[in-house]
C-alpha cells in the first residue's frame, strides 16, 4: 500500500490520460494521494477528482506561484472551499525566490504569471498556515531558495498542531532538526534519484523516519528515464511528463538510499501518512 504525499493530478497535462492513470495507481495500489490544487481556478478540479477516488486526499491552497495573479477573493474562496470540502487540507502554499531570482525569463512553466515579490508571498503564505493552523488541518509547504525565510517565518507563526508538510525537501541538512521540531514532515521525489541530486539523498539518508513520506508531484519532477516504471508521452515542446505511477520507484530508491528493506519502509510511510493526513 503506497501513499503519495504530494502531487497535482488534476493537472492539464495529466488530463488526457486520467482514466488510464487512476487505473494504473489503483493496480500498485496507491492507497492515498494528497492533490495539491494552487490557484482558485483549480480547486474544483480538486474537489471532483476526491469525489472520484476514495484514495485522493484533496488539498487547497494558492501556490507561491499564483500568488501575483490571484483575484481579491481568493481568501474567501478558500475558507469557502474548506467548509464545503471536510477532507479538505491545506496546500500547496509556500515561498519561492528561485522564480525571483533565477528563473528564466521565458520559462513556459511561469508564463503569463506575474511574480510576486517575497513579501507579498510571505503574506499569503502566513495567512493560509494561520488558517491551518486554527482549523488543525494538515498543510503542504512549497520551498524554493528561500530556507532561511521559511524558518523565520514558520517560527513566529501558527502551526497545525498535526504538522506539515515540506514537499520535495531540498533545504539544507542542519535546518532538518529545527523543521523538524516546529512539526514537519519531509517529502522524498523520485526526481532526487537523479545522479546531480546526490545531496540531498544524503539528507534524506538522514531524516528522522518517523518524520519520512515519498511523493512524486507529478506531471512535474519526472524521474531519470532508466527508473521510470511508468511512461506518458512528452510535451510539444519535449517537456517530460510525470506518470504518478512513479511512486513505486522513489520507494525502491528511498529504500536503498536509507538501507531498509522496502517493505519496512512502505509500512513507515504508511503510518506517517496515516498520522499527518489521515
Ligand atoms: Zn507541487
Amino acid at each position: 500500500m503506497l501513499h503519495d504525499a504530494h502531487n497535482h493530478l488534476h493537472d492539464a497535462w495529466l488530463a488526457p490520460h486520467l482514466a488510464t492513470i487512476a487505473a494504473d495507481l489503483e493496480r500498485l495500489p496507491v492507497a492515498g494521494a494528497v492533490v495539491n490544487g494552487t490557484c482558485e481556478t483549480d480547486w474544483p478540479e480538486v474537489t471532483a477528482l476526491a469525489a472520484a477516488h476514495a484514495w485522493v486526499r484533496p488539498s487547497y491552497g494558492l501556490h507561491p506561484w499564483d500568488v501575483g495573479n490571484a483575484t481579491p477573493a481568493w481568501r474567501a474562496a478558500l475558507v469557502r472551499t474548506l467548509d464545503a470540502n471536510p477532507r479538505g487540507a491545506v496546500g500547496e502554499i509556500g515561498l519561492d525566490r528561485w522564480i525571483l531570482e533565477r528563473a528564466r525569463p521565458d520559462d513556459p512553466r511561469l508564463a503569463g504569471l506575474r511574480r510576486a515579490p517575497l513579501a507579498e508571498q510571505t503574506e499569503a503564505f502566513v495567512w493560509q498556515l494561520s488558517l491551518a493552523a486554527e482549523r488543525n488541518l494538515p498543510a503542504t509547504l512549497h520551498c524554493l531558495e528561500a530556507w532561511g525565510a521559511l524558518m523565520e517565518t514558520l517560527r513566529a507563526t501558527p502551526r497545525p498542531a498535526r504538522g506539515f508538510l515540506l514537499h520535495a525537501y531540498g533545504g539544507p541538512a542542519e535546518m532538518v532538526a529545527e523543521f523538524a521540531a516546529l512539526g514537519a514532515y519531509f517529502s522524498f521525489n523520485g526526481g532526487f534519484l537523479a545522479a546531480r541530486h546526490a545531496a540531498k539523498r544524503a539528507v534524506f539518508a538522514a531524516i528522522p523516519g518517523d518524520r519520512l513520506l515519498v511523493e512524486t508531484d507529478a506531471p512535474a519532477m519526472a524521474l531519470p528515464a532508466d527508473l521510470e516504471t511508468h511512461t506518458l508521452p512528452a510535451l510539444a515542446d519535449g517537456t517530460r511528463v510525470n506518470h504518478p505511477g512513479n511512486l513505486a520507484a522513489a520507494y525502491v530508491g528511498l529504500a536503498a538510499i536509507r538501507r531498509v528493506p522496502l517493505a519496512e519502509l512502505t509500512a513507515q510511510v504508511a503510518r506517517n501518512f496515516a498520522r499527518l493526513f489521515g
